[in-house]
């Protein structure tokens, strides 16, 4: 800006004042002026949008940028996650903090192709008129945002980001709108790079963690617990007599079961442990921090819990159950990843061989399982 202000004050353009005034030179340059902080802030911003890998930490940011310069009542993210079936994640912000927002949708199909042919941001009212259907937009009616912003890349519409009104003013002025439009672009192609990034590191189906990724976590804790850290635990799961399940209930049964058995092994887990659907029936857990006692407790706990799970289907279905595997990494015998794997899935083999809906240790001998399984020898 000192250039500005070296011109501004320069004595020879102080004796054409009046004729420059007149031309409207000063407010020009005060327009370019603003105009230049303008891109400097959104420059700022979007340095900050893509130094964020969380998607939280994206979304905060982002909320800050807008509210630097802008106050609207509120933000609201949602865009879709593709496991399984189609879900919707929804994250709303008032006054810079996550909150609750209702808006019952649950699919953003019916919006893609307005957007794939008009990728930009829409008044609301525009966007009520396109869609003339009430069904579609009857999510939309108790939040009335502002602002309905597009996140649109390769593969359609992703998102969308629901600006609402300014907390001060009515109308947002054409240059908030031109900044808004402009950083939301930014904003957006961060949510699809972290779209892009689950969607390689999950499994369709269910939503867990993917094979490759397991592998990638589980040689990592390795080098991990090999540099001196704690010993951790693995657990290979497979669900018992499968086969005949789906030969019994159908392939389409057999899918929603796993479906439901990955949720219910999700919810028991902790954040910190890597639960992936490790091919076919077969999950495998990737447990930190945790030595074979620990590793026992939790395969029990999820052994328990897939046979308690109940799926809803057309006709009564039967519950199943699962087997499983448990190994541990001990640091005064290193083993590389695979040779765990192999152990875990030898221990596997134990369990099924003797009957199956069981957790059996490797190497643990059978002394460790005659202590929880006293009474079934
Ligand atoms: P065991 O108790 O010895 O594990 O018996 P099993 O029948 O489960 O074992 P097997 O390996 O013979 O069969 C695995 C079955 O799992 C066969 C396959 O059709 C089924 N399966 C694997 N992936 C899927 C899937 O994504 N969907 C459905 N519906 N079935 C699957
Ligand atoms: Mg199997
Ligand atoms: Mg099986």
């Amino acid at each position: 800006m000192k250039e500005v202000d070296d011109f501004l004050t320069n004595p020879r353009l102080l004796q054409h004042y009046s004729l420059l005034k007149e031309l409207g030179v000063f407010e020009y340059a005060d327009s370019l002026r603003r105009e230049t902080r303008d891109y400097e802030a959104l420059l700022a911003g979007a340095a900050a949008i893509f130094k964020r890998t969380a998607i939280d930490d994206l979304l905060e940011t982002t909320v800050k940028c807008i509210s630097d310069k802008l106050l609207p009542s509120f933000l609201v993210f949602l865009w879709r996650t593709h496991t399984g079936r189609e879900d919707i994640v929804v994250k709303g912000y008032r006054n810079f903090k996550e909150t609750d927002v209702s808006l019952p949708l649950w699919s953003i199909a019916p919006f893609d192709e307005f957007f794939r042919k008009y990728p930009t941001p829409i008044s609301y009212e525009l966007f009520e008129y396109q869609f003339d259907d009430p069904a579609l937009t009857q999510p939309f009616l108790e939040l009335r945002p502002e602002i309905v912003v597009p996140v649109i890349g390769p593969s359609g519409l992703y998102g969308m980001i629901l600006v609402g009104s300014k907390v001060l003013e009515d109308q947002y002025t054409p240059r908030e709108l031109a900044f808004l439009d402009k950083l939301m672009a930014f904003a957006s192609i961060a949510i699809q790079n972290h779209l892009h990034y689950e969607h390689s590191v999950r499994d369709q189906k269910t939503g867990l963690f993917n094979h490759g990724y397991f592998m990638v976590r589980l040689h990592e804790e390795i080098a991990r617990a090999k540099r001196g850290g704690l010993p951790f635990s693995v657990i290979v799961l497979d669900v018992d007599k499968f086969k005949t399940f789906n030969d019994g209930f159908g392939h389409m049964a057999g899918d929603r079961v796993l479906e439901k058995i990955a949720e219910s092994l999700r919810s028991k887990v902790r954040d910190g442990d890597v639960l992936a659907r490790f091919g076919g029936e077969e999950f495998t857990v990737l447990l930190p921090e945790s030595d074979r006692e620990q590793a026992w407790n939790v395969s029990e706990r999820l052994r328990i819990a897939v046979a308690e799970t109940e799926v809803p289907w057309d006709t009564p279905l039967p519950r199943v159950t699962i087997s499983s595997g448990v190994a541990t990494f001990n640091n005064a015998i290193p083993v590389e990843g695979a040779e765990l794997l192999r152990r875990a899935d030898d221990a596997l083999y134990g369990s099924k061989e003797r009957g199956r809906n069981r957790t059996t240790i490797w190497g643990a001998g059978l002394l460790f399982r005659t202590k929880h399984f006293i009474g079934e020898f």
